[in-house]
């Protein structure tokens, strides 16, 4: 299948699970996640109206970006990022959705300062429990999320979850659930410099459980690049 193909497909399951949830398809954003895709195919999905790409190594996107630009799409950060590698992150991301370290947090807050930009950021929050994970955890979210909160030129918009690979996604609605009620929950508490309008949850093999739970945004590669 053509990467075409594969984006139309998409489209139409994102469609059908948004209305089977009642949801408007509009309020789902497409992230295709770009990491070892080839610069070729990216621009064949960017043809196709792609708007949001995804990557999760700082050095791999700056190679891209150098080919790419940075005009006709967002580039998100999804993957895990190291203190040491904010800074060049700070620089090469419109947003980073993996947010999950204070020391991390300390030095994009620095280097954003020195920029003169902000950043939205979404937290990533462990909502499987698997240790192999990254993200904080959901008792700790709270009190994270309060001091990332007060560094002015981090703007928190929502939270991201990986939930834990399995073979039938419905293992993963627990753990989508479980990140919508924590935002709402946290929505309550009205948290200066932090909102919780984003959802990012979802991939190739369980996006449409996490369309059904309410995710806003799905991070998709396999199901665009490799079918
Ligand atoms: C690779 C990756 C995705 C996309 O996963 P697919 O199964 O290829 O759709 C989404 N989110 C993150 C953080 C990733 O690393």
């Amino acid at each position: 299948m053509s990467i075409r193909e594969n984006l139309l497909r998409l489209t139409g399951r994102i469609e059908r699970a948004a209305e089977g949830a009642g949801r408007d398809p509009k309020s789902i954003q497409l992230v295709v996640v770009t990491k070892t895709v080839g610069v070729e195919q990216i621009r064949e999905a960017i043809d196709c109206g792609v708007k949001l790409l995804g990557e999760n190594r700082v050095h791999e996107a700056l190679e891209k970006q150098a080919e790419i630009g940075r005009a006709s799409v967002e580039w998100h950060m999804v993957g895990h990022l190291q203190s040491r590698k904010a800074k060049q992150a700070a620089e090469a991301f419109d947003m980073i959705q993996s947010v999950e370290s204070i020391s991390t947090a300390e030095a994009l807050d620095k280097r954003c300062g020195v920029l003169g930009r902000s950043m939205p950021i979404l937290i990533e929050v462990n909502t499987s429990g698997e240790e192999q994970k990254y993200g904080v955890s959901l008792e700790g979210a709270e009190s994270f999320i309060r001091r990332v909160a007060r560094m002015r030129p981090l703007r928190v918009e929502g939270l991201m979850t990986m939930a834990a690979f399995v073979a039938d996604p419905e293992e993963a609605r627990a753990s989508f659930r479980r990140l919508r009620e924590l935002a709402n929950e946290l929505a309550t508490k009205n948290i200066e410099g932090a909102s919780f309008r984003v959802l990012s949850m979802g991939m190739s093999n369980d996006f449409e459980v996490a369309i059904e739970e309410g995710a806003t945004m799905i991070r998709i590669g396999t199901a665009i690049f490799a079918e």
